[in-house]
């Protein structure tokens, strides 16, 4: 596997400078009475000679000489998220890097997403250990009536605004216990949570391209051991972003899953560099899986109640948040009910299945309605809009359905020193992952929603041992 990063190029150009300089001298030295015709050819083949040398050199050694071994590695986790990375691409488009790492580390049959299976709230679940009801992002968008404010993934003052995020993510986790943290992205690392932040984080920027965002991890491993954080958060949205366009079984998706998997083998070229491959802590995520969606498969909503009685509506095509106005409900509730048609269904907050554990937050919509997997909720106006645009003819993807079907399973991968070797796992909900990472860390974990069973099936030599919240 190649290295390339700046660094690198910079070598490999002072490289070929000092072979240069070596190469001149060499011949100015070899001055004598031989034949001029023996001196040309023994010039000639002696500068091809030691061109060769210097390129293999330049190729290889040096890129190697360059990056220091890290030998003082104390107990580290690296959180890598592939945003809407379904359960089934390991399989069924062959990514050699990760199933070489899942096939030595640690693999689960599947990673069961927290309802709703929509980013923020995933990605919340898996560093806090909560489910969304009681982490507060209970969807991308909500509302909180307590501040009267609504939060969604475009409005950054809002993202970055530390009131949304409720418990505690496992980088204040590790701040508050006198550890480093550090994120090239993450939902939350942008806000100031319970008085902390990652040390070093960054504002989500969706056109850093990966090989900076790999080379941002690597660099920090490369501080000194009182600077280096012991927990970082790598973010990849590739997966989702050709999941969505094209749908999961598409050439498009196969191919953004075969680039990220590229991406993700630079990474492990640069850890092996470092020669902490073996011992850094990788989890590799996914936050939710797609499934399949034919924008024809519409059920407009507003055909089957009146919107006007709602304060406020948040349209999402998997899952619609309905906030009555005072004295609305049970008409809303009621009107669809009786109309909807069997793809479709609406729940009042506390009829949530218990198994969804999406009843106990205030931010939780009174009403809600979720659809049958592959079809969208809209209403007239935005479907006529799909229907002029053509995007009704189009196969496309989604996430935010029922976190049991098949088709939002994600994925859980984990290799280095503290996990088990050549191990697959039974599925898991995604509010273990919080557990694993604090046993690892050797921090006291906040006081979660993960089963301890958990972290003793993928660590190794923890067979004793007994969860801080039996
Ligand atoms: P969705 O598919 O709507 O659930 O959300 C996926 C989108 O979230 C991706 O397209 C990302 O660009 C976006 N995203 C991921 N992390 C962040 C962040 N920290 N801030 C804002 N948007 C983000
Ligand atoms: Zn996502
Ligand atoms: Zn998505």
């Amino acid at each position: 596997m190649s290295v390339v990063d700046p660094e690198n190029r910079e070598t490999t150009g002072r490289l070929m400078s000092v072979c240069e300089i070596s190469n001149a001298g060499l011949i100015a030295s070899v001055r004598s009475n031989f034949e001029q015709a023996m001196m040309r050819s023994f010039r000639s083949l002696l500068s091809k000679w030691l061109a060769l040398a210097c390129l293999v050199l330049a190729l290889g050694q040096p890129v190697r000489a360059q990056i220091k071994p890290i030998t003082d590695l104390q107990p580290t986790v690296l959180l890598i998220s592939m945003d809407g990375f379904r359960y089934d691409y390991l399989q069924r488009y062959s990514p050699a890097n990760l199933n070489s790492l899942a096939a030595n580390g640690v693999r689960a049959r599947w990673l069961i997403p927290s309802f709703p299976s929509k980013t923020f709230p995933n990605h919340y679940t898996i560093v806090t250990g909560l489910y969304p009801e009681h982490h507060g992002i209970v969807e991308n968008n909500i509302y909180d009536a307590g501040f009267n404010a609504i939060f969604k993934l475009s409005d950054r003052h809002e993202v970055e605004n530390g009131r949304w995020w409720l418990g505690e993510p496992i980088w204040v986790t590790a701040e508050k216990q006198n550890q480093k943290s550090a994120s090239v992205f993450y939902p939350g690392t942008e806000a100031e949570i319970g008085g902390k932040r990652p040390t070093f984080w960054k504002k989500y920027d969706q056109h850093l391209a990966n090989d900076d965002r790999v080379d941002m991890i690597l660099s920090w491993l490369d501080l000194p051991r009182q600077q280096r954080p012991t927990f970082l958060s790598l973010y990849f949205s590739d997966t989702d972003d050709a999941g969505h366009e094209f749908g999961p079984l598409s050439n498009e998706t196969k191919q953004a899953v075969l680039k990220l998997d590229q991406d993700i083998g630079r990474l492990l070229a640069g850890l092996r560099a470092r020669q902490i491959f073996n011992r850094i802590n990788l989890i590799i995520v996914s936050d939710h899986g797609m499934a399949t969606v034919k924008l024809s498969s519409a059920i407009l909503l507003d055909k089957f109640f009146d919107p006007s009685l709602a304060e406020r509506i948040f349209w999402t095509r998997e899952i619609v948040s309905i906030f009555p106005k005072p004295g609305q409900e049970d008409v809303i509730y009621q009107s669809l009910k009786r109309s909807l048609p069997p793809t479709a269904r609406v729940y009042r907050k506390s009829e949530m299945p218990a198994r969804f554990h999406y009843s106990h937050s205030p931010r939780i919509a009174p009403l809600l309605v979720l659809p049958k997997e592959g079809w969208i909720l809209t209403n007239k106006k935005d479907f006529a809009e799909l229907e002029a645009k053509g995007e009704t003819k189009k196969t496309r993807g989604g996430h935010g359905y029922d976190n049991q079907l098949p088709s939002m399973r994600a994925v859980f991968i984990a290799h280095g020193e503290a996990f088990k070797t050549g191990k697959l796992v039974a599925p898991f909900e995604n509010v273990s992952i919080y557990n694993i990472m604090t046993s690892i860390l050797g921090l006291t974990p906040a006081p979660n929603d993960g089963n301890f069973r958990i972290t003793r099936a993928v660590l190794a030599g923890m067979k004793k041992a007994r969860g801080p919240h039996p």
